[in-house]
């Protein structure tokens, strides 16, 4: 005599959840979960932030000047062509000489100070390394 068979619904719950989530860099335990954009472990109550934990190699940026030649803090760049500021302020004319720039993330990538103008910022391909 045939009984019916019985099938079990699908486990939800069999064990931990499977997860992308990372391991606890301080403890190694896998049972971390993500609230607001931490990590937290509850077993040593370690937090950490999930941006930290992407590749670091997308944080590193090599600022180039229109030639090329690659750019650092402290260098001595020419404005290769004339540079028209916001407002009234005047005009950048090129060939003016910016000393020790600062590099930042951004889309003007170059702080500096210009003689006569003061603070400003520019695109590193509107410079060429001196
Ligand atoms: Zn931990």
């Amino acid at each position: 005599m045939g009984g019916a068979v019985y099938f079990p619904p699908l486990s939800r719950h069999s064990g931990f959840p499977m997860s992308a989530l990372p391991a606890c860099p301080n403890c190694h335990s896998e049972y971390t979960y993500e609230d607001g954009g931490l990590f937290i472990c509850p077993e040593c109550a370690h937090e950490w932030s999930a941006q930290a934990s992407a590749p670091a190699e997308a944080e590193v940026r090599v600022h180039r000047d229109s030639a090329g030649n690659v750019l650092q803090d402290g260098d001595t760049v020419t404005v290769i062509k004339d540079l028209k500021l916001k407002g009234s302020a005047g005009t950048i004319k090129m060939g003016t000489k910016v000393k020790n720039i600062r590099l930042v993330d951004g889309d003007h990538d170059i702080d500096c100070k210009i003689d006569g103008f003061g603070a400003m910022s520019l695109k590193s391909e509107f410079v060429r390394k001196v």
